[in-house]
């Protein structure tokens, strides 16, 4: 399928592991030219040259901390009147509800709400002035279906998917889609370090760790970033235009619900 984006610029935030670089790829693979960013520069670099060699797109890094407004100064000068934002960043830690004080929630916030909210607002306009636009934020599972331990992204993650909820149909009429995909469990670090987690909690292997969690999951494996980023491009396509405002969870089916 030809998603009719190839020449288009995307900003794709905290992308030089994990989920975000699934995202960067499958763009790239469809023709984008990229802004890629993350805060340690050796696996950036590393990453956009791959992507550079296997594509042959122009690739743009910037090595900056994206939750922080410096950070996002410097990402920003070098992402100016992009078409497509893909927001990210690393998920807060797990923990007890009785853990956290005001400085966790504000470090919380600052990750996974206000930083894509502030890039939203940099970018957007942008958008609506040339009339298309595609903005995708990477959230959660945990938006739809609450991972007591990680209280901290439940909360931040919710405070996101409330402000796209009302912004999204404000610039539909612009041709600006804006929409969140909430991934399941994914082989990423991010999966290891919660994995290594519980291996320690309950001391048992890391490989016990994971096939306890994947026996929780209907498809019983974990997600690629690859399958990840398909999805991360298509709603960045043209073929994706009447999608607004939409929570895309890709989980293998762990969230038992019927909507
Ligand atoms: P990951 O494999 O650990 O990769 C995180 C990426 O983000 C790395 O490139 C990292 O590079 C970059 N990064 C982290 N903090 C950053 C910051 N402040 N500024 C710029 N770049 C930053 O994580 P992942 O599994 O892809 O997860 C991505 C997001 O999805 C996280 O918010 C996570 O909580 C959420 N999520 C993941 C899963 C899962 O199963 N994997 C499930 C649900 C939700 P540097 O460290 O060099 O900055």
């Amino acid at each position: 399928m030809d998603l009719g984006i190839a020449g288009k610029r995307a900003l794709v935030c905290a992308s030089s592991k994990g989920l975000g670089l699934g995202c960067a790829q499958a763009l790239a693979e469809a023709g984008v030219n990229l802004v890629m960013n993350a805060r340690g520069k050796e696996a950036l670099e590393l990453a956009a040259e791959g992507i550079r060699t296997k594509y042959g797109v122009d690739v743009a890094t910037v090595a900056a901390d994206i939750t922080t407004e410096d950070g996002r100064s410097a990402v920003l000068e070098a992402a100016a009147s992009v078409d497509i934002l893909v927001t990210n960043a690393g998920g807060p830690p797990p923990g007890m509800w009785t853990d956290w004080e005001r400085d966790d929630f504000i470090a919380a916030l600052d990750a996974n709400m206000l930083a894509p909210i502030a890039l939203i607002k940099a970018l957007v306009p942008g958008m609506i002035d040339k009339g298309w636009g595609r903005v995708v934020n990477i959230t959660s599972q945990s938006v739809k279906a609450p991972i007591a331990v990680l209280g901290l992204s439940n909360s931040a993650r919710a405070g996101l998917t409330g402000y796209v909820a009302g912004t999204a149909r404000q610039v539909a009429p612009h041709g600006v889609t804006i929409n969140n995909m909430l991934p399941g469990i994914h082989a990423t670090d991010r999966a290891v370090s919660l994995d290594t987690g519980v291996s320690q909690q309950q001391g048992i292997t890391l490989d016990e760790a994971r096939q306890q969690r994947e026996a929780t999951i209907p498809a019983r494996r974990y997600g690629t970033a690859e399958e990840f980023g398909a999805m991360c491009a298509f709603l960045c396509s043209q073929r994706a235009g009447f999608i607004v405002g939409q929570n895309i969870l890709l989980d293998g089916g762990a969230v038992n619900a019927t909507l």
